[in-house]
């Protein structure tokens, strides 16, 4: 059987990261979600273990101290990181796994596995950004301006990735993002084993 594939999505705040994941998931069916572990308030709608595992930050440092993230990473003022229990286990079982990480995390992902296939999504324009960041309704005039500057600076570190993505429709980049996962599939390192079975005598 084929090892899963993970699959780490990241790029800037606003960009449509959990918009185009969240449709990705629903038209996917062999694709797991790694839900995070944060320390920051649940948002309106927002529920443990759905969304995220919302834990104090004693709790989350006693996580650190066991080892229990693959990453985990300091964003705007709040702890994430993402539980390596299961990964392993779904990756083994043909399963792909899906990460949904700030951009610090995914490097360091990045060093750790890097057979990963990384994905960077691109807004199509800084003026759209800024108004999707705003339209989401979430931020503070205060944290509106800090995200969309980390924003705009976080952007040229999508050059490290393998992939990027612009987010125009999230049709289009959903149906991008499944193109990407198909190639990946076919890659001849990922399938060692078809000429193996095929030549063995
Ligand atoms: P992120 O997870 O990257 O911070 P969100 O998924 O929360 O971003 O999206 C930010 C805002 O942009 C949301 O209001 C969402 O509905 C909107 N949005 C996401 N993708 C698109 C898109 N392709 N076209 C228009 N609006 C979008
Ligand atoms: P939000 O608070 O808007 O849900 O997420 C803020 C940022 O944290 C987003 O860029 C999101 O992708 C990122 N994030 C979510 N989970 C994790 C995680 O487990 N690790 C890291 N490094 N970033 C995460």
């Amino acid at each position: 059987m084929q090892k899963g594939l993970l699959l780490v999505v990241s790029g800037a705040s606003g960009t449509g990261k959990g918009t185009v994941c969240k449709r990705l998931l629903a038209e996917s069916s062999t694709l797991f979600y790694s839900i995070s572990a944060t320390t920051r308030q649940p948002r309106a709608g927002e529920k443990d273990g759905v969304e995220y595992f919302f834990v104090t930050v004693e709790e989350f440092q006693k996580w650190i101290a066991e080892d229990k993230f693959l990453e985990y990473a300091e964003v705007y003022g709040n702890f994430y990181g993402t539980p390596i229990h299961k990964i392993e286990e779904r990756l083994n079982h043909g399963e792909d796994v899906l990460l949904e990480i700030d951009i610090q995390g995914a490097l360091n992902v990045m060093k750790k596995r890097p057979d990963g296939v990384y994905i960077f999504l691109l807004p199509p324009s800084l003026e759209e950004l800024s108004n999707r960041i705003k339209g989401r309704g979430s931020e503070s005039p205060e944290t509106f301006a800090r995200r969309f500057q980390a924003a705009t600076s976080e952007i040229a570190t999508g050059k490290k990735y393998q992939y990027v993505v612009v987010n125009d429709t999230v049709d289009s980049a959903v149906e991008k993002i499944k193109a990407i996962i198909a190639a990946e599939r076919c890659k001849v390192n990922r399938n060692e084993n078809l000429f193996e079975n095929l030549l063995a005598v």
